[in-house]
């Protein structure tokens, strides 16, 4: 026994003798020292970074340019998972694949669970106050596995808190005095935006894209948009367009364009540098033309 305990710690040496390789400039060091945050989607990605800024590193389950409802996870993953120091995902079925892997990882946080919101609808980023909140419950998250940097999350989590701040500023007095409330969308992922400004969402698909409507309701939201005097069907990047242009032509003709639900970036926006609050300022603008708003 106690020579195969020996055998153990010499292995354990000469393995952390190679991992320090090449680590002498003092790069493997500092990662070494960052909290390692695994996220499941962009939203919480972006949340994760903002606070953690340097002390962390993020890594990302949900690949550009890919839907993440119902994401599938790779074996890979599932070690990403349980290694990370933090995992953040919204739970309630939105990435039960993710979910599922996060049951066995110490340091997940269900952010759904956290804000403690009574509405069981994931798409809360899309409210620029409860991305707000998002923050704070990710500042409990990486307090809790590094603690000697609490003020420093805060700070973060404040100054950005300010940004998000002002885009709901915007929102608010640019939303105000608009011509329509009824927004169609391609799927039902803006009920906590439409709420937060007094908007109406008519949703073409459920709450998750794949959730395809019947042709009973394509001719009701047809009939409402002609009714209400709609202008725009919404589609979305990450889901193909079809179903929106349908509706738009059964409508007598309307126009399409793309709402952000902002589940993800594609290649294109990161590349340009697009982020949450790019994305929320193009969607404001979109609507404003949509819903004729002074
Ligand atoms: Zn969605």
């Amino acid at each position: 026994m106690a020579l195969i305990m020996r055998s153990l710690v010499f292995l354990l040496v000469l393995v952390s003798a190679l991992a320090g390789c090449g680590g002498d400039d003092g790069t493997s060091d500092d990662a070494a020292a960052k909290v390692g945050v695994v996220t499941a989607f962009y939203p919480l990605a972006e949340a994760a970074r903002q606070v953690g800024g340097d002390l962390v590193t993020v890594t990302d389950l949900t690949p550009p340019g890919v839907e993440p409802h119902d994401l599938e996870i790779s074996p890979g993953d599932v070690e990403d998972i349980e290694d990370a120091d933090v995992v953040l995902l919204m739970g309630n079925d939105f990435q039960p694949g993710v979910e599922a892997a996060a049951a066995r990882a110490d340091g997940a946080v269900e952010v759904l669970d956290a804000l403690a919101v009574d509405d069981g609808d994931v798409h809360v980023w899309l409210d620029p106050q409860q991305m707000r909140a998002i923050l704070e419950v990710v500042v409990r998250a990486l307090a809790d596995a590094d603690p000697d940097n609490e003020a420093a999350y805060e700070a973060n989590a404040s100054r950005y808190g300010a940004e998000i701040g002002a885009v709901d500023t915007e929102f608010s007095e640019g939303l105000a005095d608009c011509e329509r409330r009824t927004i169609v969308t391609a799927h039902d992922a803006f009920g906590w935006l439409a709420r937060r400004y007094d908007l109406e969402q008519q949703a073409i698909a459920g709450i998750s894209p794949d959730a395809e409507p019947d042709a009973d309701r394509l001719a009701e939201l047809a009939d409402l948009a002609r009714e209400q005097g709609v202008t725009t069907i919404f589609s979305e990047e990450l889901v193909p367009p079809d179903i929106a242009e349908t509706v738009a032509r059964e409508a007598g003709g309307l126009r399409t364009e793309v709402l952000n639900p902002i589940e993800g970036l594609t290649e294109e926006q990161r590349d340009a540098g697009d982020d949450y609050l790019s994305l929320m300022r193009d969607n404001l603008t979109k609507l404003q033309e949509a819903l004729g708003c002074a």
